[in-house]
């Protein structure tokens, strides 16, 4: 038998738990972890996924079949396929080609028509994804184009429901969130739920070193973006959906530390999380450790450490990007030798 109603799977999103560190050093602070790698698709971005297709829904700009399109190089194209999966759109998906095999092929399992473009090129040149997207989105009749970095359910999705559940969870006692900005989703949603349910809640900005959003916090320019290994957190430039204006404190985190924070929690604490995880635990460390106040902190796992095995959890990968020091091999010398 058929029921034709709303798919289990979309009930399974949000709602995800928030536990505390124990075995890490966090000062006179208590840190506490939101594990968004519990969604059913593996990251913070099923929540946005979903409030930006009901959205459309809502606003008549989907009709039953019809073709979502985005550019996406991670998890908001995962998040988008599920939902997409669940409720029977087709979703083609702009990719750069740096974009890892596992996720293509995950994305293609879950029905998604994908699109590989090129990394090495820039706003306004024809292969560059995000315009290459929106290229397809105009010649598909009836398409929707959900343009996370400019689409206002993706805060949305984060003032409706992560906030809240962040404020029940903690007893309505929470004085800090440490977050990354990708699109600005997460921390714009958050930060405007926070004004008015908590008006003394400091928002903290963990930023991978050679991303200029820290920079911008502290001096209101920006120069030169470098480049870093963490994804999904970072940016060149500032995306209009996100309002930084509720930021207290921004940290720059190198991509060693980053990944040495991700380790050290499976080691210690048996999370396993994403490269951003590691950047997100290792600014709410160096925050809670500068306090003398006993404060509540609170920070994300983002998405699942699963897809970053190859990587993060990866010693040759690591080692060859000078991110773990290279072992001696004096055993195998003295073979040799
Ligand atoms: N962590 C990971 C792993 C992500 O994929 C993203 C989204 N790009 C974020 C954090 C940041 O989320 P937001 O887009 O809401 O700023």
């Amino acid at each position: 038998m058929i029921r034709n109603t709303r798919p289990a799977v979309l009930g399974l999103i949000g709602n995800t738990p928030l536990i505390e560190i124990t075995r890490l050093d966090t000062g006179p602070c208590r840190l506490f972890l939101k594990l968004e790698s519990q969604n059913p698709g593996g990251s913070i971005k099923d929540r946005v996924g979903l409030w930006m297709i009901e959205a459309a829904e809502r606003q008549g700009k989907l009709a039953p079949g019809a073709t979502i399109v985005e550019a996406t190089a991670g998890n908001t194209g995962l998040g988008l396929a599920l939902v997409a999966r669940a409720k029977g759109y087709r979703l083609v998906l702009v990719v750069p080609d740096k974009m890892a095999a596992e996720k293509v092929l995950q994305l293609k399992a879950l029905g998604a028509t994908v699109h590989v473009t090129r990394s090495d090129v820039g706003k306004g040149h024809p292969e560059y994804y995000q315009d290459y997207a929106a290229r397809i989105a105009a010649g598909t009749p009836g398409a929707y184009f959900v343009d996370q970095f400019n689409n206002p359910s993706n805060p949305a999705a984060h003032e409706e429901s992560t906030g809240p559940e962040i404020w029940a969870q903690t007893a309505h006692a929470v004085d800090a969130i440490v977050c990354g900005v990708g699109s600005g989703g997460t921390l714009t949603g958050l930060t405007h739920f926070f004004r008015r349910a908590s008006p003394s809640t400091e928002f903290v900005l963990a930023d991978p070193k050679g991303s200029i959003l820290a920079d911008y916090i502290r001096t209101g320019t920006y120069g030169e973006a470098g480049s870093w290994a963490v994804e999904g957190i970072g940016e060149d430039f500032v995306p209009p959906i996100a309002d930084l204006t509720g930021v207290k404190h921004a940290y720059e985190i190198p991509d060693a530390e980053s990944f040495a924070a991700a380790r050290e929690l499976l080691r210690s604490e048996g999370i396993h999380g994403g490269s951003s995880t590691g950047t997100l635990l290792a600014a709410a460390l160096r925050y809670c450790r500068e306090q003398t106040e006993p404060k509540r902190v609170v920070t994300f796992v983002c998405d699942t450490g699963t897809r970053y095995l190859s990587k993060v959890y990866n010693d040759n990968w690591m080692r060859d990007q000078g991110l773990l020091p290279r072992e001696s091999f004096g055993d195998l010398r003295d073979l040799i030798g």
